[in-house]
C-alpha cells in the first residue's frame, strides 16, 4: 500500500479498523524526510522520537477515535508546541523552549494528530520566499532551483515532497496561500477570528491567522474543522458554530455567482497565469455558476496600506524581544547596550526594516499621515468587498501574479512585496480565501487560483474550491 497516496479520512478509517498502524504511517513520512530533507530543507526540527512514541500510543490504545487519528502534521515554527524549541525563523529566539501548546496544537493533539516536526519560515513570517529565514533556505520540491514561496515555505514544501500529510502555516498577507500556489498544494486562510491565535508568534495582530496546507481540499476542510472555534484565550475569536466542513463538498455550485474584479486587468500578471485564470472562470461557468463583474477601485492601494499596518503592528509586537525574556542574549555591561546588542545581532535585515518603518509610521506627528490614513483606506477596501459580496458568493483571482521565482531573483524588497498583491487585500478585509493548484507554466511550475469567500462562509468557499480541484484533474 502506498501510504503517501492516502487521504486524511482514509488514514483515519484504516487506523480505526486496524488495517493500518499509526506507526507505519509515521515511519513512511519520517523515511521520506530522511531521504529528501537534506536537499529540500523544509524542516527546522524533526520530532523523530516523539512522533514514533505518539504513534505507538495510538496503536496500543483500544479506544481509537479522532478526526486526525494518526495523521502526521508539520507545524510552522512560529506556532508554540510545548517542550520544543520555537524560533520563528529568527536567531533572537534560538534556544527558547515553548512552555505551552498553542490552542491549535491542543486541538489537533486531542483529535489524534501526530506532530512530526517544525517547518522553516521567513524570519517572523516576514517574506514571500523563505529566503529570510535566519537558518537556511527551503527549496521548492517541484524544481529545487526555485523558491517554495513564503513565509510558510517549509510547510508547503513538506506537503509537496510527501514529508508530511498536513501542515499548519500562518497567513498575515498571503503566507499560506502564496507558498501553496508556488508548490502546487492547497492552502487555506480562514476568516480572521475563526481560528485562535493563542500560541502563534504575533506579527500583525489584526491580520494574522493560522491556516492548513494539504494535498486536497478535503484534507484541508477536515483540518479546519479541528482547529476552528471560539477560544477564551484569544478575545478576537468569534462565537460562530464550527461545522463539519468536509460534508459541504458536494461539487454543486449551480446558480452561484462568481465575482471577477474589473480592475484586475490593471495588474501585471504572467501570461500563463492569466490564461489559467481565464480557464478557471470558464470552468465555473460550465458548472452552472454565473460570472459577475465587480469593481474595486481601491484594490490598488492594498499593498501600500498593508506595508504601513503590518509593520506598525509588528514594531509593537516585536518590542518584547529584549534578550531578557526569550532565547538569544546579547553582550554588554549596561541594560541599554544589552538591548541594543541583542536586537542588532538577533534580528535579520527584513525584520529591522519593518520595525523601523512601523516605529516611524506610529511616531508622534506622523501617526495621522501614515497609520491613521492607512486604517481609513483599509476600511474603504473592506467596504468594497462588502458591496461586492452583495452581488456575488465568491471572488476569483490568481493567487500570485507569477509562478515561483529563482533564489535571489527579487533584488529589492518591493519586488518581493508584489508577489502578494492579490492575497494581501483579503487579510486587510478579514476574509477567508483558498489557493488551489490549477495547471503549470511552460517550466512546469505550479499555478494557483485564489478563491475569496464571504466572512465565516468557509463551507461555501471550500465547495467552490472542490469544484476547481476536481476539474483541474482533467486539464
Ligand atoms: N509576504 C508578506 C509579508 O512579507 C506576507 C507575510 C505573511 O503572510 N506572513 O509581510
Amino acid at each position: 500500500m502506498d501510504i503517501t497516496a492516502l487521504s486524511v479520512s482514509q488514514i483515519v478509517s484504516k487506523i480505526k479498523t486496524k488495517e493500518l498502524k499509526a506507526k507505519d504511517v509515521v515511519l513512511t513520512y519520517l523515511t521520506n524526510i530522511d531521504r529528501l530533507d537534506s536537499e529540500i530543507k523544509a524542516y527546522l526540527n524533526v520530532f523523530h522520537d516523539y512522533a514514533l512514541k505518539r504513534a505507538e500510543e495510538i496503536d496500543n490504545n483500544p479506544n481509537k477515535k479522532g478526526l486526525l487519528l494518526g495523521v502526521p502534521v508539520a507545524v510552522k515554527d512560529n506556532i508554540s508546541v510545548k517542550d520544543f524549541e520555537l524560533t520563528a525563523g529568527s536567531k533572537i529566539l534560538k534556544g527558547y523552549i515553548a512552555p505551552f501548546d498553542a490552542t491549535v496544537i491542543e486541538k489537533i493533539k486531542e483529535e489524534g494528530a501526530i506532530i512530526i516536526g517544525k517547518t522553516n519560515l521567513d524570519e517572523f513570517a516576514m517574506g514571500s520566499s523563505t529566503e529570510n529565514s535566519a537558518f537556511f533556505k527551503t527549496k521548492n520540491p517541484v524544481n529545487t532551483e526555485y523558491v517554495p514561496g513564503g513565509s510558510s515555505g517549509g510547510s508547503a514544501a513538506a506537503v509537496k515532497a510527501n514529508e508530511t500529510l498536513i501542515a499548519l502555516g500562518s497567513d498575515t498577507g498571503g503566507s499560506v496561500r502564496q507558498p501553496a500556489s508556488f508548490c502546487g498544494v492547497v492552502g487555506l486562510k480562514p476568516t480572521y477570528g475563526r481560528v485562535s491565535r493563542y500560541g502563534l508568534v504575533a506579527f500583525g495582530s489584526s491580520l494574522d491567522v493560522i491556516g492548513p496546507i494539504g494535498k486536497s481540499v478535503e484534507d484541508v476542510a477536515i483540518t479546519l474543522s479541528v482547529i476552528s472555534g471560539f477560544d477564551l484565550r484569544d478575545s478576537t475569536t468569534a462565537k460562530v458554530p464550527v461545522l463539519n466542513f468536509e460534508t459541504y463538498l458536494t461539487g454543486d455550485i449551480k446558480g452561484k455567482k462568481v465575482g471577477l474584479i474589473k480592475e484586475i486587468q490593471n495588474f501585471k500578471i504572467q501570461p500563463e497565469v492569466e490564461e489559467a485564470f481565464r480557464k478557471s472562470l470558464e470552468i465555473f461557468e460550465k458548472n452552472g455558476a454565473e460570472i459577475v463583474e465587480i469593481s474595486m477601485p481601491h484594490l490598488k492601494y492594498a499593498l501600500s496600506v498593508y506595508y504601513i499596518v503590518a509593520p506598525s503592528e509588528a514594531s509593537a509586537n516585536l518590542a518584547r524581544y529584549d534578550g531578557v525574556r526569550y532565547g538569544f542574549e546579547g553582550n554588554a555591561d549596561n541594560l541599554r547596550d544589552f538591548y541594543e546588542d541583542t536586537r542588532t545581532k538577533g534580528f535579520g535585515s527584513e525584520v529591522k526594516r519593518r520595525i523601523l518603518i512601523g516605529t516611524f509610521a506610529l511616531s508622534e506627528g506622523y501617526y495621522d499621515q501614515y497609520y491613521l490614513k492607512a486604517s481609513k483606506v483599509r476600511r474603504i477596501i473592506f467596504e468594497e468587498f462588502k458591496r461586492a459580496f452583495e452581488i456575488c458568493d465568491v471572488i476569483l483571482t490568481p493567487t500570485s501574479p507569477t509562478t515561483a521565482f529563482r533564489f535571489g531573483e527579487k533584488a529589492t524588497p518591493l519586488e518581493m512585496y508584489l508577489s502578494d498583491v492579490f492575497t494581501i487585500p483579503v487579510n486587510l478585509a478579514y476574509l477567508p480565501a483558498i489557493s488551489v493548484p490549477f495547471g503549470v507554466d511552460s517550466k512546469g511550475l505550479p499555478i494557483g487560483i485564489q478563491m475569496i469567500g464571504k466572512w465565516f462562509k468557509e463551507e461555501e468557499l471550500l465547495n467552490t474550491a472542490y469544484v476547481l480541484q476536481e476539474e483541474a484533474k482533467h486539464v
